[in-house]
């Protein structure tokens, strides 16, 4: 027998920053006391430093979802006219939460692989000019492709709606200039790039998107967004925060703002260089060839063969889970991560990994191959850099 280590490799929720996991045994403390208050200050600061924007930043008890459902319902009234880009099933979220909430969406879809370009959403603004809104997921973690957000936000700024950004997967894995690129609604989730468990989502609000809470009218209560930053400016939360993961959080931002947010985005990068050089040299097809995220690479299973198996093998030979692909690129595609708390060893683990299975399964492959490609891409972009402690 062979032990096998459990080991989280998913797009989110993603490896855990060891010193978060630990602070969160100090839990037993009121969200009420002025200790708590210096975790929470803390954290929304920090955040607004790791973000690099002087907008405010609100922080939720939710899943990523939860700011997304906050947006809408704290910025919009039934029936504005939006614009949703849908590269995937985070797209369709977007699609799905306008619904919910009885907006006029627009949705310029792009097919699984491929991204919404920015001129189609120039051409939709000019077309409807009482568009009052532009949702996009900066990082399509369903695909694995990037969306060109600067671009997008060139041509939202120049008419009279908000750019609003799910950069759930995106912060941490790209650039991404909030105030530069007129980003109005910037949103994070907890654990994702940022090493923490589930359960935290934030987001970023510029001047001229806290204008449309002045006059949007669809009913909202727990996500109160103008009650959220007047709780924030006090240092608490509007209602019982999660304080395990607040106190996870400002720890994880410590190591983050030690690193360098733009060290962060390097590290996702290389690796998913490495990853797609791997993929490519195992004689493996991209998913998404043309505009990779950092995020997580999506790499299509061999003809013939369920990417399930290849997720369950490494469930069952090596204890890591990986992702599969969601709705209907479920069985086609395997995601492998790169973002938040990720390094080279667990690198070169997942490729020889991956072709240990591929070769267990009829897609005979070079011992070595794969992981002579992430070791070059070492020796050529990482040997020479200074490493993070
Ligand atoms: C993870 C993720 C979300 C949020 O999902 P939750 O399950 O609500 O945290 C939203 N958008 C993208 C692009 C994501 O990767």
């Amino acid at each position: 027998m062979y032990i096998r280590k459990q080991r989280l490799l998913t797009p989110g929720p993603t490896p855990l920053y060891p010193p978060a996991l630990h602070a969160m045994m100090a839990s037993d403390i009121h969200h009420r006391t002025e200790d708590f208050r210096k975790a929470y200050r803390s954290c929304l600061a920090d955040l607004k430093e790791v973000l690099a924007t002087a907008n405010d930043v609100l922080l939720f008890a939710s899943s990523g979802t939860g700011a997304m459902d906050a947006t809408v319902s704290n910025l919009f009234s039934k029936g504005d006219k939006v614009i949703v880009c849908s590269a995937g099933k985070f797209g369709e979220r977007w699609a799905e939460i306008a619904q919910a909430y009885g907006l006029d969406a627009t949705v310029l879809s792009a097919p699984y692989g491929k991204v919404v370009a920015p001129a189609e959403v120039e051409r939709a603004l000019a077309k409807e000019p009482a568009i009052k809104g532009v949702f996009v997921q900066a990082s399509e973690t369903s695909t694995g492709a990037a969306h060109d957000v600067r671009a997008m936000g060139r041509a939202v700024a120049a008419t009279d709606a908000i750019f609003v950004v799910d950069a759930i997967t995106g912060l941490g894995t790209m650039p991404l200039d909030i105030d530069g690129w007129g980003l109005d609604v910037l949103i994070g989730g907890s654990q994702k790039a940022f090493m923490v468990p589930p359960g935290l989502a934030f987001l970023s609000i510029s001047p001229k998107a806290w204008k449309f809470a002045g006059t949007a009218t669809l009913p909202h209560y727990y996500f109160n967004l103008k009650k959220e930053k007047k709780s924030g400016d006090g240092g608490e939360s509007s209602w019982t925060p999660a304080t395990s993961l607040v106190l996870a959080l400002a720890e994880s931002l410590r190591y983050i703002k030690q690193l360098g947010m733009p060290k962060l985005i390097e590290n996702a990068q290389i690796l998913a260089q490495a990853t797609r050089a791997a993929a490519v040299r195992l004689g493996l097809e991209l998913f998404a060839p043309d505009a990779p995220a950092a995020s997580a690479t999506a790499v299509k299973a061999p003809e013939g063969m369920d990417s399930g198996v290849i997720v369950k093998e490494f469930r069952n030979r090596f204890g890591a889970i990986i992702a599969n692909g969601q709705g209907s690129m479920k069985g086609q595609i395997f995601r492998i991560a790169h973002l938040g708390y990720f390094d080279f060893a667990d690198l070169f683990a997942v490729i020889a990994g991956l072709e240990i299975i591929l070769n267990a399964n009829g897609f005979p492959v070079n011992y070595g191959a794969g992981v002579a490609a992430v070791e070059e891409v070492y020796e050529s972009v990482a040997i020479r850099q200074p490493v993070a402690v």
